[in-house]
């Protein structure tokens, strides 16, 4: 997708007590679901889920890449537990449920997720918490107004996940 806009997170999780404020509202959203992990795709989730369990006073992990998919590798063992699974960005929530069920996999059972921020559309059948939502105009590349009108293509951000 095209945008003028681009939204970099790595701004708020470069400042620990920014990332605090989202950290603080999300925990108040996950402590009434008893979590016993906080869970996080590498490397913008995996910063924040740390956070969260530190202020849940629970245990963190983090799912790493592999193939198409993730994969909780370190020996994290994930059977019996209540875990909600975190993201920095919701876009397409790719990194996120592909985040879910690497936790699944590893025996624990997803009983919430949620994002520092918001920027897509969400359909889920899990308890899903956002603290901002960004609605910033993007375009597929054929209808992109900006390319129509000749401003060049630059590629962000690009591997940061
Ligand atoms: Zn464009």
């Amino acid at each position: 997708m095209h945008s003028e806009f681009y939204f970099e997170k790595f701004r708020i999780l470069e400042n620990p007590s920014l990332l605090s404020y989202f950290s603080e509202r999300l925990a108040e959203k996950f402590a009434p679901l008893s979590p016993n992990r906080v869970v996080g795709p590498f490397s913008g989730g995996a910063i924040l889920a740390y956070d969260l369990a530190r202020i849940l006073g629970v245990k963190a992990a983090y799912a790493e890449k592999m193939g198409h998919g993730r994969v909780l590798r370190r020996g994290f063992d994930l059977r019996g537990e209540r875990v909600v699974v975190v993201d920095d960005v919701y876009t397409t929530g790719r990194s996120l449920l592909a985040t879910a069920e690497a936790v699944k996999r590893a025996g624990g059972e997803v009983v919430a997720l949620g994002v520092m921020v918001l920027r897509g559309e969400v359909a889920l059948d899990v308890p899903f918490f956002y603290v901002l939502r960004l609605q910033l105009p993007s375009y597929k590349p054929e209808e992109c107004p900006l390319c129509a009108a000749g401003v060049p293509l630059r590629v962000p951000g690009r591997g940061s996940t």
